[in-house]
C-alpha cells in the first residue's frame, strides 16, 4: 500500500474517464483501494486537510473513489441515481490543483450508489459538504475537474487569499 505521487492539472490523463471496476476482489481492485488509502493519509498527514481522493489521481484509471469522513472507506463504481434540483455555490479544492480554490456549483444532496470493498451493494443519501465531495471525486472518475466546473472566468483564487 505505498503512497502514489498524485497528477497534478495539466496532466491529460485527469481528463480521461476511467473504466469501471469489474472484479471487485481482484488484486489490481486491493491495490488500488491500498494506495488510495495510504495516499490520502499521507495528505492529510501534511496539510491537515483532505477528505476525498479518486483513482485517476493516483493514475489508475478505475471507477473507485475513496473517501475519510471520520470513518473512511472505499466507494467502487459509484453512481448518482438522484440529485436535487436545488443547487449551492461554494469554493472547491483538489489535490491535483494546489492552492486553488474554485467557485463551483453543486446540488445540495445526492443518493449515491456503490459497490463496496466486500462486493455488497449500497446507496448513501448525501447533503452539504458530503454531497459536494462525492460530486467532486464522482468528477473525477469521469475526467472532469473543478477547473471545468468553474461558475465564470472570476471562481479562481488563491487559497490563502480566500480563507
Ligand atoms: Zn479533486
Amino acid at each position: 500500500m505505498p503512497v502514489r505521487e498524485i497528477l497534478l492539472l495539466g496532466d491529460p490523463q485527469l481528463w480521461h474517464p476511467s473504466s469501471p471496476v469489474v472484479n471487485i476482489r481482484s488484486r489490481e481492485t486491493s491495490e488500488t483501494i491500498g494506495d488510495l488509502a495510504a495516499t490520502l493519509d499521507d495528505f492529510r498527514e501534511r496539510n491537515s486537510f483532505g477528505r476525498g481522493i479518486a483513482a485517476p489521481q493516483i493514475g489508475a484509471e478505475r471507477r473507485i473513489i475513496f473517501i475519510n469522513v471520520g470513518d473512511s472507506f472505499p466507494l467502487i463504481n459509484p453512481r448518482i441515481v438522484r440529485a436535487s434540483r436545488e443547487t449551492m455555490e461554494m469554493w472547491d479544492d483538489c489535490f491535483s490543483i494546489p492552492n486553488l480554490m474554485i467557485r463551483v456549483r453543486r446540488h445540495v444532496e445526492v443518493d449515491v450508489s456503490y459497490t463496496d470493498e466486500y462486493g455488497s451493494q449500497k446507496t448513501m443519501k448525501a447533503t452539504g459538504a458530503l454531497s459536494e465531495l462525492l460530486q467532486h471525486e464522482i468528477d473525477h472518475l469521469d475526467g472532469i475537474l473543478a477547473t471545468d466546473r468553474a461558475v465564470d472566468g472570476r471562481s479562481f483564487a488563491m487559497r490563502n487569499v480566500v480563507k
